[in-house]
């Protein structure tokens, strides 16, 4: 795929071409170090050009018909389904994630296009009670202009796909800056797609390149009708600030600090396999990943027991093998950003009970007992293999220490699944799981944004967990 794919190449109005600079960066595979590739440093001048294309663009685009719209990302569909394989194996060098994740992470990216298709021909507006008799009024859904995309590296492919598809569909056009650490699979190969299904020039518009150079000009262009970007809380909180002084449109997609609660009832087995899904599914590196495990004193040594025994029995190492669990970390920075946080927690009075060293970027999956909530490993999004499990005297205390920080989504446990429903609803994220794990279920917009909506799963049983949660004895 490095090979078949244009390297080290803008797409800015139609066209494939070098950085103004002329600076390049390698790509490297995470496993491995070694580099597969390399990457266009684009920068202001670059941003500058690709978000004039996509202003010349835009008005031609939306005056297409829905479906000539939705023609185009069908044809960027198929191009992605027929290099599916190459794509998931490209995804898994430059994330690190093993097999299923990359396959969860292309495939979620194609759905999202088969979504945005339909969703282009659905709803072109509403006809409203007329405010007066004897008129008629409507409303019309229009495109909003040009949207900037800033994406990180932890799911490149959906992650670009969930703000671009819905953007190019209602007739907006796109200047997109995927994340440095994985700037094929999120930006060229995007590129490549948009380019084979012969979108018209400026339409989609990929500009690769370092986030203090591309995506800090990319934020700060006046040109944007949105800036949608995905990313963490510190870079969010810039441009927010950036973005309030000159009241530039944006939607932030941030981090949180997922709870994941065990009550005193709790299917042990099943809470500590879903705890492997909810907290080492991509090594921890995801925005929903549980951060803090609320556990009732009641169960806490069982509980304790279970995960410990089922993490230290995991594999990490080469998702290229086939056998590992666990992939590396995505850089040395987030590894000693993680291990520091292990670290810091252990000085106050944490204790591993497995784990919490590494090889290379490869951090064995860590259980951290007696954490409190005055210690990092509480406070801060971990963003790593980590478990940190912190005890509560009752569901009270567990529901006030879950929601006093922010939450993208949590996790309840109780054998009574009305108690499970009735403590749901008191938890304040944007996606409440009952007796079950995140991304277990398919749901689409699930992230606290637009709305206070919440949505809620729940595990029916019996629940099959994937085989690499379930208890060593029993494997
Ligand atoms: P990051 O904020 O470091 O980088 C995200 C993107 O922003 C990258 O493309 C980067 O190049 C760019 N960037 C960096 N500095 C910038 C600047 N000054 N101006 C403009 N752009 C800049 O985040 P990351 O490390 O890539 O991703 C991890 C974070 O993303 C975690 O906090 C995670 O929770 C969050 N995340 C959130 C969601 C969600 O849906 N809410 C999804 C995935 C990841």
């Amino acid at each position: 795929m490095t090979t078949q794919f244009p390297a080290a190449q803008l797409y800015i109005d139609g066209a494939f071409g070098p950085a103004s600079s002329g600076r390049t960066a390698d790509v490297v595979e995470k496993a491995t170090g070694a580099v597969i590739g390399t990457y266009a440093l684009g920068g202001a001048a670059d941003v500058e050009q690709a978000v004039a294309a996509a202003r010349a663009a835009q008005p031609g685009w939306a005056a297409l018909s829905a479906p000539e719209r939705a023609a185009g990302l069908r044809r960027m569909a198929e191009f992605l389904q027929a290099h599916h394989s190459e794509l998931v194996e490209q995804s898994m060098r430059e994330t690190g994630g093993v097999r299923a994740k990359a396959e969860d992470e292309v495939s979620t990216g194609i759905r999202q296009l088969h979504i945005s298709m339909i969703q282009a021909s659905e709803s072109a507006g509403d006809l409203l009670p007329p405010y007066k008799a004897g008129k008629l009024s409507m409303s019309r859904a229009v495109p909003l202009g040009v949207i900037g995309v800033i994406t990180p590296w932890n799911y490149p492919v959906n992650l670009a796909m969930r703000a671009v598809a819905p953007a190019l569909a209602f007739g907006n056009t796109v200047v997109l800056k995927p994340a440095e650490l994985t700037p094929i699979i999120g930006g060229q190969v995007l590129a490549e797609a948009a380019r084979a299904a012969e979108l018209p020039a400026g339409v989609l518009n990929v500009v690769t390149g370092d986030g203090h150079e591309a995506g800090y000009a990319l934020a700060e262009h006046t040109g944007l009708n949105l800036l949608d970007f995905t990313g963490s809380r510190e870079v969010g909180l810039a441009i927010a600030a950036s973005a309030a002084a000159t009241l530039r449109p944006i939607r932030l997609e941030l981090g949180g600090n997922n709870a994941f609660l065990v009550l005193d009832d709790t299917d042990i087995d099943l809470a500590a396999s879903c705890a492997m899904v909810a907290s080492l599914e991509y090594q921890g590196q995801t925005c929903i990943s549980a951060g803090r495990h609320i556990v009732d004193r009641a169960v806490a040594d069982h509980y304790l027991d279970a995960i410990t025994r089922r993490a230290a029995a995991l594999q990490v190492g080469d998702p290229m093998s086939g056998t590992a669990d666990l992939g590396p970390l995505v850089s040395a920075r987030q590894r000693d950003r993680v291990h520091a946080i292990v670290e810091a927690s252990v000085d106050m009075g944490a204790e591993v009970l497995t784990g919490g060293t590494y090889d290379g970027l490869f951090y064995r999956p860590t259980v951290l007992a007696k954490v409190t909530p005055e210690m990092p490993a509480f406070t801060e999004e971990i963003f790593g293999p980590v478990l940190p499990v912190t005890v509560v005297g009752d569901q009270d205390e567990a529901v006030a220490v879950a929601n006093g920080l922010p939450m993208l989504m949590t996790s309840v446990f109780s054998a009574d699944l009305i108690r499970g429903l009735s403590v749901a609803e008191l938890l304040d994220a944007g996606e409440v799981h009952v007796n079950d794990a995140h991304a277990r279920h398919g749901a689409d917009d699930q992230m606290a944004g637009f709305t206070k909506r919440q949505w809620i799963g729940v595990q029916r049983t019996p629940l099959t967990v994937p085989a690499w949660t379930a208890d060593p004895a029993t494997r």
